[in-house]
């Protein structure tokens, strides 16, 4: 696996074109746990069409915090992937880069990339990703071993990765992440049956040239972003004034 240092600290905020607008009302679920497994099964993209451009869109704050360092290349090609699927979705990502002792604000999610999947954890076998259900969530888990596995990058750890190799791997995890994402502002929306939504993600959708969001997973995120920037602003709590007074 190629490790370089260039893994720069910074404030990194990506452009996003503003579109969307979905059709169809939310799913509602009783999910309580999204995890996401890979799989090498090939599974076809959906095709979204792009959605008509609206003014207002939601901003995401995006913290990425490589714990182990194990996969600095992947940072600029991860964001802009999740970016770009958020864009489709008309939520605008901004990103941060952290390290493991970034404090973050009540508004922002942070990315957190794993070497590995730690012994005793109750995840799936092959588990790519995962955030805890039953409300909104402000750290979702991707763990790069069960990424690079599923692009069949996993046989010959001991090679580096060539800078192709790279990319690939920058943009499933990209794909990977704008999935947990999903899962973090919108707690009770359901797996698809296909697509970026699905429970499990094979190579084949992981290195197509595009991946988006169905329309209503697209008005879903819209609506939890919405949300999720309200929820980080401070309350305003009710004002009681004891006046003296005779
Ligand atoms: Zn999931």
């Amino acid at each position: 696996m190629g490790h370089f240092d260039r893994g720069v600290q910074g404030l990194v905020v990506l452009a996003a074109v503003l579109l969307g607008a979905g059709r169809h009302p939310s799913a509602s679920a009783d999910e309580t746990e999204g995890s996401l497994t890979s799989s090498r099964e090939t599974r076809e993209a959906r095709a979204a069409s792009r959605p008509p451009a609206r003014t207002a869109a939601p901003r995401l704050r995006l913290v990425w915090i490589d714990v182990l360092d194990s996969a600095p290349y992947a940072f600029e090609g991860a964001a802009r992937e999740t970016s770009a699927i958020l864009a489709d979705a008309g939520v605008v990502a901004a990103w941060t880069l952290g390290d493991s002792s970034t404090v973050t604000a009540a508004d922002e999610l942070k990315v957190v990339l794993m070497a590995g999947v730690a012994n005793g954890a109750r995840l799936p076998e092959h588990v790519m990703g995962g955030t805890r259900g039953g409300g909104q969530s402000h750290t979702t888990w991707i763990y790069l071993s069960n990424v690079l596995w599923a692009l069949g990058l996993k046989e010959e750890p001991t090679r580096r990765l060539s800078l192709q190799e790279e990319e690939q791997v920058a943009r499933a995890l990209g794909r990977v992440v704008a999935h947990e994402v999903v899962h973090a502002v919108v707690p009770d929306l359901v797996h698809s049956h296909g697509g970026l939504m699905a429970e499990k993600l094979g190579r084949a959708f992981l290195v197509q040239a595009r991946a988006f969001l169905g329309p209503a997973e697209q008005k879903a995120l819209r609506a939890g972003a919405e949300r999720y920037a309200a929820a980080g602003e401070p309350a305003r709590a009710p004002l009681t004034l004891a006046v003296a007074g005779h």
